[in-house]
């Protein structure tokens, strides 16, 4: 292969959801990001982990009480076996790899190879035969191991599978900065220097690019130095991080603060390794995912040059069949340019409103047939899903039970999202919100539906009539699903945070819970911002949401229409792919 590639590293890619290889937010966006790459011949290739166990199939109980259960999927079903092996030397042992292939075809052709990569061969010890089940799942050992599988192992398996050319490499989030010491240790052997010189991190620094998404320090994994010695240091092929000739360069490319600044080092601050510095220190371009996720990295990592690239999701993957069909009336082309989207003002406002109605439609009837629930196609239905944490606040909305029972007009309200096997807060939001429902019932019908996912998220974004989204801020990086919501004409009600600070119009695109000024002037009282917002929200329903809904449903219908051009025609994936491409890929 002679073609200069990008090559796109992730912990999760979410291609399909019968194929279980996601968790949340960061697959799904994974997903999007390698199919906008497609559709616009962008030369790339994808390397993740198989977990063959899948993000666990989520049951929840009549109290909302979570247990989780491997998924089982057939591997074979969805991705071809490829022929050639690695190896990846861990805690001594030789583990062998093997990868998957999945091809994503672009609306023109193109295609975009994915690799899973998987260490479950007879050859392997049964511990090392497990690395690649379960999607941050276990302990730190078995994460970084996993990290050193995705980071080491990917690059080796790119170079067995024939993809030489890399001109850049993109780490989609740090889980795979790893890769940036095997890429610094062959770049010390082809000089045939026995150790890493500041010429060698020159080079590879010119070919990473980073993503950093999250604002939560809690996402950014950090392991004991112990750790990551007993897992890579005895491997007499790579860059001995106890190397007394390294040692220095080894600090420079591990400590916090820019690589040729003034830094703190890390062995001097706790004995953590932590790869989202090392990410940081080997990238030439780094990114936050919406504006403001950008300047809040700039505080969180202070000396480093963070640019942002807001986040956007794939249009023909997200848009409904009943929108899809609307758009291909009206405006033509628009999946090979999402841009055009903008010409959605003209689209007669009562044929929107009908293709909303059937999508509606398609997700009352799954929501009625699996819970029984007996929802509306009438009644103003509110959608909520996304991961169950404690910070995207999925109770605010119940926070005065009296309030919403006296909003007048029939409500209705679909929950979905699963909580972290080991997040016993999220778990504990879960039933919070199974006993709102049961007070609130039978005035507003509420509902969970459980085991979230791609599927799920479709019928959601397209068929509810407000999107909700309540984080606490700044802690929501960017946010995705409100952007699915707009490509339907679905507008968002949400806190100003992430995306929806870029996307929000007052009355225009959807409606702010509240003011924008959060980042720098914080209450730093979570109880006080909770009260206010919760405020803030229920007159946001009572004055303005409810009575145009009902009242005024030309202006509700305004609203729609402005989602779609103003929001669905840039916060889709192929403006994001094609900043990446501008800013980061060919710089
Ligand atoms: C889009 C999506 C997410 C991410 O949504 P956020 O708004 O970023 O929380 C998570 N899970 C699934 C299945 C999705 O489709």
């Amino acid at each position: 292969m002679d073609e200069q590639q990008i090559a796109y590293f992730s912990m999760e890619i979410g291609l399909e959801a019968a194929m279980p290889t996601y968790a949340g937010g960061l697959g799904v966006l994974a997903g999007d990001t390698i199919r906008a790459a497609a559709d616009l011949q962008v030369p790339m290739v994808a390397m993740t982990l198989l977990h063959r166990h899948g993000y666990f199939y989520q049951h929840l109980d009549d109290a909302g009480r979570q247990t989780e259960a491997p998924v089982q999927w057939d591997v074979d079903d969805f991705l071809s076996e490829m022929t050639p092996r690695v190896t990846v030397t861990l805690e001594g042992r030789s583990v062998n790899v093997r990868a998957w292939r999945y091809t994503v075809r672009g609306i023109g052709g193109h295609e975009v190879p994915v690799y899973f990569l998987d260490t479950d061969l007879a050859e392997n010890d049964a511990w090392d035969r497990t690395l690649t089940d379960s999607l941050y799942g276990n302990d730190a050992r078995y994460r970084f191991c996993q990290e050193a599988v995705l980071g080491i192992g990917g690059v080796r398996m790119l170079q067995a599978l024939g993809h030489n050319q890399i001109a850049r490499y993109h780490l989609n989030e740090g889980h795979s900065a790893l890769l940036t010491l095997e890429l610094l240790d062959q770049e010390a052997k082809r000089a045939g220097r026995p150790c890493v010189s500041r010429d060698d991190i020159h080079a590879i620094r010119h070919k990473c690019v980073f993503t950093t998404h999250t604002p939560v320090p809690a996402g950014h994994d950090q392991f004991p130095m112990e750790l990551v010695k007993q897992v890579l240091g005895a491997r007499e092929d790579y860059l001995d991080l106890k190397d007394v000739y390294c040692a220095d360069l080894a600090r420079l490319v591990l400590r916090q603060g820019a690589p040729f600044g003034e830094s703190k080092n890390l062995y001097e601050s706790g004995d953590l390794f932590n790869p989202t510095y090392l990410a940081l220190n080997l990238s030439h371009y780094v990114n936050g995912v919406a504006k403001k996720h950008g300047e809040v990295a700039r505080m969180m990592f202070g000396g480093y040059h963070i640019e942002a690239i807001t986040n956007g999701v794939h249009a023909a993957t997200w848009v409904a069949p009943p929108l899809q069909e609307l758009y291909d009336r009206h405006i033509s082309g628009w999946r090979q340019d999402n841009f055009s989207l903008r010409s959605a003002l003209s689209i007669p406002a009562d044929e929107l409103w009908q293709a909303h109605q059937r999508a509606k439609k398609a997700l009352m009837q799954y929501v009625n047939h699996e819970t029984n629930a007996g929802l509306e196609v009438d009644a103003l239905t509110l959608g909520f899903a996304r991961r169950a944490t404690e910070y995207k606040r999925a109770d605010l909305l119940f926070a005065d039970l009296e309030r919403l029972r006296a909003m007048g007009h029939p409500l209705q309200v679909i929950y979905a999202g699963k909580a972290h096997p080991q997040d016993a807060k999220g778990k504990e939001l879960i039933q919070q919100i199974f006993k709102a429902a049961a007070a609130l019932r039978p005035l507003i019908n509420v509902v969970y539906l459980q085991n979230y996912d791609l599927e799920l998220a479709k019928l959601l974004t397209a068929g509810v009539d407000v999107w909700l989204n309540t984080p606490q801020p700044p802690l929501e990086a960017s946010g995705t699903s409100g952007m699915k919501a707009s490509l339907n004409g679905v507008p968002s009600l949400s806190v100003l945070d992430g995306w929806w600070i870029e996307g929000h119009i007052e009355g225009v695109t959807g409606w702010a819970i509240g003011e924008n000024h959060r980042a720098f002037e914080k209450k730093n009282d979570e109880q006080l911002d909770r009260r206010d917002d919760a405020n803030a929200l229920y007159d946001k329903l009572e004055r303005v949401i409810v009575p145009q809904f009902y009242g005024q449903r030309e202006r509700f219908q305004n609203v729609m229409q402005h989602c779609i051009a103003l929001n669905g025609s840039f916060f889709n994936a192929q403006r994001m792919m094609m900043q990446y491409v501008l800013n980061a890929y060919f710089l």
